[in-house]
């Protein structure tokens, strides 16, 4: 197989192949075949765009299954798009691969795609090439001009949110490398939430012009809290007992068997990474319990010292750590 008969065979589709979508499906003019893609964008309307790379040994385990790997490369781009806000659109593909397996790539292009599909996202493009595992994707989204929610806009007094259970992630990870043993239905659970993060797109396109700031959660919940801080000027108090987790999935003796699990818990809801949850402010006169917010979880409030400050009843926690740092 020559490296045009493996995109035509496992990455273009023919255009009714895509998930038809009247706001993004019909604004493809050229897609995967000539040298760029061409698109239409609307008038009124910003592009936001991000990339990512997953490196084998790195970002994933070895000898991973390649369906749940291009799922999960998807959700963690897609999920940049959903922390501004933004509608996704299309996405380039930049796949390095150290030989044309048809089994693997058979997988990979399936898991893309199904994932693809839910969001109603296009593959328009991308390149082929021949080295060690390595995955980059990049995504479109559309946000109507001016209402992209930046990581800046925080303020003094506001309230911190997030969207969902924190330290999944990190737990998936460390049951994937055998750190952890947990029940099968536990899991299924933690397996999905590393390969299949869900990225939150509907939430963020909701809050525009709700939240003044926000951000996913990749690095590990206060390291990107930290990024809104530094790029807003402010700082937070966080209260830990508040921290949504998902810690009842587990039984008892499955903590008591594995004498360090429990102590991991906190650290890996504060630092672990790869949750892809959002974590976003809202102005003080925000109504707390309005349909949006009562689905997420009020966790702390933004502050004029610019530090970010743990608290478990009342006292000052100090972390171990804040998040993954590559360098
Ligand atoms: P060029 O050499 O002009 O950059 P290529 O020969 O690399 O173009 O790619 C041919 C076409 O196939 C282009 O439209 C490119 O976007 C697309 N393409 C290449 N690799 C992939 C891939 N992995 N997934 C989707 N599209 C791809
Ligand atoms: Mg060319």
């Amino acid at each position: 197989m020559n490296e045009f008969e493996l995109i035509n065979r496992y990455f273009k589709r023919s255009n009714t192949a895509c998930v038809d979508n009247e706001s993004t499906g019909n604004r493809v003019d050229v897609g995967i075949g000539d040298d760029c893609a061409v698109v239409n964008v609307a008038a009124g309307e910003q592009l936001a765009l991000s990339i990512d790379t997953l490196v084998e040994g790195i970002h994933f385990p070895p000898n991973a299954n390649p369906y749940d790997l291009a799922q999960r490369a998807f959700c963690v781009c897609m999920s940049d798009l959903a922390a501004m806000g933004a509608q996704p659109l299309w996405y380039t593909l930049a796949l390095t691969l150290p030989e044309d397996d048809a089994t693997w790539l058979d997988g990979f292009s399936q898991g893309m795609f199904s994932i693809a599909d839910k969001y109603k996202c296009h593959l328009i493009g991308g390149n082929t090439t021949r080295g060690p595992l390595s995955i980059s994707l990049q995504v479109h989204g559309s946000i109507p001009q001016g209402q992209a929610i930046l990581r800046s806009g925080a303020k003094p007094g506001e309230n911190i949110f997030v969207s969902g259970p924190l330290g999944d992630g990190a737990m998936g990870l460390a049951m994937i490398q055998h750190r952890v043993h947990v029940s099968e239905e536990a899991r299924d659970y933690f397996y999905s939430r590393f390969y299949r993060p869900e990225p939150q797109v509907q939430l963020g396109m909701a809050l525009r012009n709700v939240a003044s700031a926000a951000i996913d959660i990749s690095d590990g919940f206060l390291a990107d809290l930290k990024h809104v801080c530094e790029a807003s000027g402010v700082g937070a108090e966080i209260e830990l007992g508040t921290l949504p987790n998902s810690q009842h999935r587990l039984a008892e003796h499955e903590f008591v068997e594995n004498e360090n699990l429990a102590g991991h818990w906190q650290q890996w809801m504060l630092s672990g990474g790869d949750d892809y949850q959002l974590c976003f402010t809202v102005p003080s006169d925000t109504d707390m319990r309005s349909d949006l917010l009562n689905t997420c979880h009020h966790v702390g409030k933004i502050t004029q010292n610019p530090s970010v400050v743990c608290k478990l009843d009342g006292q000052i926690v100090e972390p171990k750590k804040f998040g993954y740092q590559h360098f």
